[in-house]
């Protein structure tokens, strides 16, 4: 049932506990003097989603005579959403504007909106992830896709040393009239596990306090990265069998009597164990000294970084990427790499979600796990690792589904009314 908001341009919002999802709809015909060449409203393109691009971003919908576009905020900074949407959303006089929200933070800030002008009308937060799922699974045929590698293999234990490009690796599904039943893993600071039998008809089964939440927080602990797009650039340079222990470490080659190749990681982080401290000696002496003067040095760095004029001028300079990559390492130096760390986590979490949301599909005997949530957000790792766990748990049994739209499930549910 889709029942958009009266207004001739709407939005709807999803504030969780990381980050506030907008969905902004915009009738066709509407708005074309503000416009960019590419079809998206200028007053969105400023807070456009760096990692996504294409149709993650904005999307026509037929069935809605208009396109609906996506973005978000950090939560953290909820005042620079709370300004976007009163700026936006308040040009008709002093008439109070009212828009869907689901989410915790629609009770916790609705204070704040209402000192704008804007009321918040309430939506529950699980009918309206269902909801939003349920729209894409039966109205949007470039959506639902699973991972495979352009050779038509599955992830292997250990992803490549290089990742292939994600859009190479996304085998689409068509849209299905009926996609019922289905389990939803929905990754976002924590994770919930719903099953939904058909339209409004969902029980969330299970869920982890393990997510993406966890995986963000535990980074910011063990590195300096400031962002989370820092850290998932910082992956892509990683190699986690420096710190994870593997079957090959612990058997000097393949397990094979209960099929774990050499490659398996056997425990995430093991391999911190397993380190000798250096006897200390001149030349080790030496190095931590080092350490403790380069150290020094990145966090001058990180702090000219954020001068506003001397920042500018280093990323001019191009010099950013690098420093920020120096920066995260100051905790580690040269004992475990930022990047090594923020790929281990990644791989840990995503297996282990993997893992959960697959026996709670068998437990279910459910035919379809389809991931969502900010957390997955399109990143080529989080796909390839979830995707193994899910094929490695059900010997080969099972395919992980994933969504384009993956962190906006929510909103697109409040944007519809809340109803599947
Ligand atoms: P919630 O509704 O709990 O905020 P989301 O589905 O929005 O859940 O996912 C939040 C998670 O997404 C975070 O915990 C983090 O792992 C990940 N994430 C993705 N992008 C960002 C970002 N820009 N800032 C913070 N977290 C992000």
């Amino acid at each position: 049932r889709v029942d958009v908001l009266s207004e001739s341009q709407s939005l709807a919002l999803d504030i969780g506990g990381s980050l506030a999802k907008i969905i902004y709809f915009q009738p066709d015909g509407a708005n074309r003097r503000k416009e960019k060449t590419d079809g998206i409203p200028k007053l969105c393109i400023d807070y456009l989603d760096p990692k996504r691009e294409g149709s993650s971003l904005s999307v026509r919908v037929p069935e809605l005579n208009g396109t609906l576009h996506f973005f978000c905020f950090e939560t953290r900074n909820i005042e620079d959403c709370i300004k976007f949407i009163s700026e936006h959303y308040r040009q008709n006089g002093k008439e109070k504007r009212r828009v869907r929200a689901t989410g915790g933070g629609s009770y916790k800030y609705d204070k704040l909106f209402s000192e704008v002008g804007v009321e918040l009308t309430k939506l529950d937060e699980m009918c309206c992830t269902v909801a939003g799922l349920t729209f894409l699974l039966t109205h949007f045929d470039h959506e639902v896709f699973s991972f495979l590698y352009p050779d038509g293999s599955l992830p292997p234990p250990g992803l490549p040393e290089s990742a292939p490009a994600l859009a190479e690796c996304r085998r689409f599904v068509d849209a299905r009239p009926d996609p019922f039943p289905y389990l939803l893993v929905h990754i976002g600071s924590g994770v919930s596990i719903v099953k939904v039998t058909g339209h409004g008809q969902f029980e969330r089964v299970s869920g982890s306090t393990i997510g993406g939440g966890t995986f963000w927080g535990l980074c910011r602990l063990l590195t300096n990265c400031k962002t989370f797009d820092e850290i998932i650039d910082l992956t892509k340079e990683g190699n986690n069998e420096r710190v994870d222990m593997l079957v090959g470490d612990i058997y000097g080659g393949d397990y094979s009597k209960v099929g774990l190749g050499a490659g398996v990681i056997a425990s995430s982080f093991g391999k911190v164990t397993m380190r000798k401290e250096p006897p200390p000696t001149f030349s080790n002496l030496r190095k931590a000294w080092r350490r403790v003067v380069c150290g020094t040095f990145w966090l001058w760095c990180d702090f000219m970084l954020n001068v506003p004029i001397l920042g500018h001028f280093l990323r001019r300079l191009g010099l950013e990427k690098h420093l920020r990559s120096r920066i995260a390492n100051i905790h580690f130096g040269k004992i475990f790499r930022a990047e090594d760390v923020a790929l281990s986590l990644l791989r840990m979490i995503s297996y282990n979600i993997g893992q959960i949301g697959y026996l709670n599909a068998k437990r279910y005997d459910l035919p379809r796990i389809y991931f969502g949530g900010n957390f997955i957000r399109d990143h080529p790792y989080t796909i390839a690792s979830i995707s193994y766990a899910v094929h490695f748990w059900s010997n080969g049994q099972t395919q992980a589904l994933f969504l384009l739209h993956d962190g906006y499930l929510g909103a697109l549910g409040a944007f519809l009314g809340g109803e599947s």
